[in-house]
Order: C-alpha cells, then sequence, then structure tokens
C-alpha cells in the first residue's frame, strides 16, 4: 500500500536473512488479518496468498489425553479461517519491497529533534533520520523500552515446545479427521497439552505461483501439521535455561517423558516430531496501559500489545494495525496533519489491540493454565 501511495519508507530487520532464525511454523489468518492483506497487498499477491492458504475445519475439538473427547468449540462466527505457513506468508510480503529491506540492521535507541523528526540508531554505529519511526521491532522492542517504559511484558507462566510432523503416507493416519482444525487441544494433568494444527496447501506451491504471479519467489514446502507440547515451568523436570540449551531430540525425548500414559495416538505423534524442527519458547503477553500522548513515534504488533497464543490473534492485530497505520500515513501524505492522523490510528490499535491481549490471558488461563493478567 505504502509503495502504490508513493510513500518512502525502509524496514530495518535485525536478522540477517528471512531464514537466519526459526520464526514458527503455521498462522492462523482470521477475518482481520485477511481483510488487512487485502487491502495492502497487490491483487496478484493477495490472490497469490489465498492460493497457497490451507482452509481447516472450523468446528475445534478439545480432547483429553486419552482422547475422550471433552466439547468441540463451534466458530464464533462465519468468518475467515485460514492456516498458513509462516515462510511463504512473509515470503508473500517481502515481494516487490525487497529493495526497502535492509537485514542485519539491529535499532538500539532512538532520538527526536525540536521539529519532530525522529533518528534511529543502529548497532554497527550508522543512523537514520525521517519523519515517523514505526517500531515493529516485535515482543523485545527496543523502540517500546525506551519510548514507553513503563509498559510491562511478563511472562504467562507457560513453556511451548514448537515443532512440526509431514503430513506424508508414514503420517497422515495419526491424525484423527477432526484434527485438521484450527487448533486442537488435548489437554492432560496439570494442563499439559499437546495442540496440532494442519498447514495443507491448496495446491503445489510452485503451481500457485506460475498461475497468478510467475517471478515471485516462494520456498516450496508441502503439507504438514505443527505440533506443539505445553507446560508450566514447575511441571517440567528442568529450568528455563536448561530448557533453552536443548536440542531438538532432547526436546522431543523428555515430552514423550511428560506424556507417559497417554494415548498411544498422542505418544506416536510426539514420536514423528521432525526433531531438528522442535524448539522452545517462553511465552508472554504485554500488560495494557492506557493511551499516551502521540509523537512522531508509533507501534504495532507484538511491540505494544503482545499475547499469548491462546486465541490465535497476535499476528492478526499486527495485520490489523499495518493496514490501520499504512491508511493513517496516506492520509498524512495526501496533506492531513501528521499528529490527528496517527493519534487515530493508536487510539483505535490500543482499544482492539489491549483488548485481544485481555482475550489471549482469558482463554489461556482457562485452557492452559496461564497466569491472569497482573492488575
Ligand atoms: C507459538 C505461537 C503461535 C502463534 N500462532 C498465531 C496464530 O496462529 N495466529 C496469530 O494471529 N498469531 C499467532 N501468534 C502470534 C504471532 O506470532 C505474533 O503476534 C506476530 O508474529 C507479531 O508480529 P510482529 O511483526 O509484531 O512481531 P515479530 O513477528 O516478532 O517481528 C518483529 C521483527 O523485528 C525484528 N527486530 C527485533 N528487534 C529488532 C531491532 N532492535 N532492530 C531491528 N529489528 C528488530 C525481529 O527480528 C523480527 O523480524 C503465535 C505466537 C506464538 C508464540
Amino acid at each position: 500500500m505504502l509503495r502504490r501511495r508513493r510513500i518512502g519508507f525502509t524496514v530495518y530487520e535485525s536478522d540477517q536473512s528471512l531464514t537466519s532464525r526459526p520464526q514458527g511454523y503455521r498462522i492462523h489468518v482470521d477475518e482481520h488479518g485477511d481483510q488487512a492483506l487485502a487491502r495492502v497487498l497487490p491483487a496478484d499477491l493477495y490472490r497469490l496468498f489465498r492460493a497457497t492458504a490451507g482452509v481447516p475445519r472450523t468446528r475445534t475439538p478439545v480432547f483429553d489425553d486419552q482422547l475422550t473427547r471433552l466439547t468441540v468449540l463451534e466458530p464464533a462466527d462465519d468468518g475467515v479461517h485460514l492456516a498458513v505457513n509462516r515462510l511463504t506468508l512473509r515470503q508473500i510480503l517481502l515481494s516487490g519491497v525487497r529493495d526497502a529491506v535492509v537485514f542485519g540492521r539491529r535499532l538500539t535507541r532512538h532520538t527526536t529533534a525540536a521539529d519532530g523528526r525522529v533518528t534511529a540508531h543502529f548497532a554497527d554505529g550508522t543512523r537514520v533520520t525521517g519523519d515517523v519511526l514505526v517500531a515493529a521491532d516485535g515482543v523485545n522492542s527496543a523502540v517500546r523500552r525506551q519510548y514507553l517504559p513503563h509498559a510491562r511484558v511478563v511472562d504467562t507462566g507457560l513453556r511451548q515446545f514448537y515443532g512440526k510432523v509431514p503430513l506424508d503416507e508414514r503420517t497422515r493416519h495419526l491424525f484423527l479427521p477432526e484434527m485438521h482444525a484450527v487448533f486442537t487441544p488435548i489437554v492432560g494433568p496439570n494442563k499439559n497439552y499437546v495442540g496440532v494444527a494442519p498447514v495443507e496447501y491448496p495446491e503445489p506451491v510452485t503451481r500457485a505461483v506460475t498461475r497468478l504471479a510467475p517471478g515471485v519467489r516462494l520456498t516450496d514446502t508441502t503439507d504438514y501439521m505443527t505440533c506443539s507440547f505445553g507446560s508450566r515451568p514447575e511441571f517440567l523436570p528442568c529450568t528455563d535455561e536448561e530448557l533453552h540449551a536443548m536440542s531438538g531430540e532432547r526436546l522431543r525425548a523428555m515430552t514423550l517423558r511428560m506424556i507417559e500414559g497417554w494415548h498411544p495416538r498422542v505418544r506416536r505423534i510426539i514420536e514423528h516430531w521432525r526433531s531438528g524442527t522442535v524448539f522452545p519458547l517462553t511465552l508472554r503477553t504485554s500488560v495494557p496501559i492506557d493511551p499516551w500522548p502521540t509523537t512522531n513515534v508509533t507501534l504495532l504488533g507484538d511491540a505494544i500489545h503482545v499475547m499469548s497464543p491462546a486465541a490465535g490473534v497476535g499476528a492478526n492485530t499486527a495485520l490489523r494495525d499495518a493496514a490501520g497505520l499504512a491508511t493513517a500515513l496516506g492520509r498524512i501524505a495526501h496533506g492531513e496533519p501528521l499528529i490527528p492522523a496517527l493519534a487515530a490510528y493508536e487510539a483505535e490499535m490500543i482499544a482492539y489491540g489491549f483488548a485481544a491481549v485481555r482475550t489471549s490471558a482469558a482463554n489461556g488461563h482457562r485452557m492452559l493454565g496461564q497466569d491472569p493478567l497482573p492488575a
């Protein structure tokens, strides 16, 4: 959208490349995420996004550790529910704007001049000045720490090991048909859980590219199930430090010990975890804060409203922010004063963003044993 409206921008990304560290696997895209992508992407890229997005079942079963169905959650709406591969989505987002992204540039701090213009300072000693600084730097946001030091990010009390099982002739039969839903939790003692969720491409990725957007480069990925195990740290037989030093193989072995006595099908699923894909996560959440005075520094996504994944909406909220902010920047480019336009974006973002933080925390508390949000 910014490109179409001829608004100059540069993204400074601390990673060396799109694939230099594991970023996760499946992502659930809902109505908000889908609408945001429809607004910001050129038509061919949006069609490619839809063509590479799986459509999971919307009725979600909840099982206990013996695979007894405890309940079936009906979707709250008839809206869009898509299961996309993160890397595929990121490659689509990067298409056509690769020249505006500088990899390997970590922001360390920012300064604001008397006229409001902002200078970003980077770890390599370089600096860049612009009209607006957008903090899209995720949960550990360096911008948020400096700009809103009272905005807290806290431990949810949940640890998750995140991996995948390729869906092929050896593994497809392990998953019940109803497990091809948005996200299927299998909840055992102490609310320890195994969660499975499919990414199933409607057609081969390369064929979708040739058909809809030749010239775009997407990694040719095939179907898989993301498969995670979650627990509270007090139930794990190791410290956080040890956990984060463990290989995928050791995480798989520890998970199998933690789910001893669970239904053999669940154990077989974990046995099929591709060990090289498994990594541990400490799940964190922001604590909602009151609105702040708007300046030329603004924020979006996890940088301001990181939330537990229990509602599957963190990225959808970030995409919604991005579309709203791009619209505000478009109005500014057409002559609207900068601060009121950014203030309108922030007022909306703060309301729905922190509402999503609260909903995610409530879901996580009820289903997975997440700590309640601090007062
Ligand atoms: C297990 C799990 C499952 C999830 N599933 C879903 C789901 O199904 N649906 C959903 O909507 N959400 C989901 N989420 C949430 C989602 O992953 C996040 O909300 C989303 O990635 C946030 O996007 P973001 O761009 O704000 O931050 P990020 O994706 O974290 O991106 C921030 C970027 O900034 C870069 N960066 C960081 N610091 C600096 C710096 N100092 N200088 C320059 N660059 C920097 C980082 O390298 C990174 O590339 C899930 C989260 C988890 C943990």
